[in-house]
């Protein structure tokens, strides 16, 4: 038997993904995967339709968290395998939902401002019904509106971190966010965590003060690391006592990222198994 593939980092029409939940799982068939994440930005809104159509698969459910460190740096935090009906992690994710619309509006009404012209309903006809609303869905609307004419070009010449027309929205702190995931029986992975062209990146501090509170991995094998970085990362992971995953960040269409591009050890996985406390 070939080693199992496996993938623990996908987006759905839940966020900022193009392909439904079913259709992601069919996806990560045609890519001959043996386990997929579902990992949509703060929400659990894809976990029923992506099981009941994961035939074939070990599906695992999870939630890419958005946080934001004391010093104002964001990042993403993957749980994996956690209790859907915990209260505190549960309130938090709904906390961060709801604050991206004030945000939204905001960075539309800057956009307008300087000559941008945009609207909220532009914006709501890219948002597929119940998904997390996202920056991706802001871009795509000002592609429809011939403003840019890919994603890709919105983020970097309007949408990225330090842009001027850029607003933050609430977040929780990275090693809080790692402390719900474990109370809620899951794993907690910091996603992309030497991504840099997204942005600042995190010094080895906050990664020893996340691993305190029980962190488990760094997502190593990513599209936006570079082999610096990921030789960099895999000695910090080891000198921290932390795993190493692989995963493709898949968005359907909306990125480059093919699904299975990136894929997680199959050892790393069945470690990873054993400190899921909670699944399915
Ligand atoms: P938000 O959570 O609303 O701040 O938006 C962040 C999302 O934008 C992440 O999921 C990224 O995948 C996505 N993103 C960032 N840069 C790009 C890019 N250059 N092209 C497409 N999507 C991007
Ligand atoms: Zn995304
Ligand atoms: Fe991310
Ligand atoms: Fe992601």
């Amino acid at each position: 038997m070939s080693s199992p593939r496996i993938d623990l980092h996908t987006h759905s029409t839940a966020s900022d993904g193009t392909r439904t939940p079913a259709e992601v799982m069919q996806d990560a068939r045609d890519a001959r995967l043996d386990v997929v994440a579902l990992t949509d930005h703060d929400t659990v809104a894809g976990w029923v339709e992506a099981r009941a159509n994961s035939e074939g698969l070990f599906f695992v459910p999870g939630a890419e968290i958005s946080c934001k460190t004391s010093d104002g740096i964001s990042l993403h935090i993957l749980g994996l395998g956690f209790d859907a009906t915990n209260a505190e992690l549960m309130q938090t994710l709904a906390l961060t939902r709801d604050d991206r619309l004030p945000r939204m509006e905001k960075m539309v009404q800057n956009l307008s401002d300087a000559g941008y012209a945009i609207t909220m309903e532009q914006v709501w006809q890219q948002v597929p019904e119940g998904a997390t609303l996202g920056r991706p869905h802001l871009a795509d609307a000002l592609v429809a509106a011939g403003t840019v004419s890919t994603r890709d070009e919105a983020f970097s010449r309007l949408l990225h971190n330090d842009s001027p027309f850029y607003v933050g929205h609430i977040a929780p702190l990275p090693h809080q966010a790692v402390q719900m995931i474990k109370a809620a029986g899951g794993v907690a992975v910091f996603a992309h965590p030497g991504a840099s062209k997204r942005g600042a990146t995190v010094e080895r501090d906050e990664i020893a003060q996340m691993t305190e509170s029980g962190l488990d991995a760094l997502e190593v094998d990513h599209r936006d690391h570079d082999p610096e970085t990921r030789e960099r990362l895999k000695a910090l992971a080891s000198e921290l006592g932390l795993l190493c995953t692989g995963a493709s960040d898949y968005h359907g269409a909306g990125k480059l990222n093919e699904i299975g591009e990136n894929l997680t050890d199959p050892m790393v996985w069945e470690e990873l198994q054993r400190r899921m406390q909670w699944i399915q």
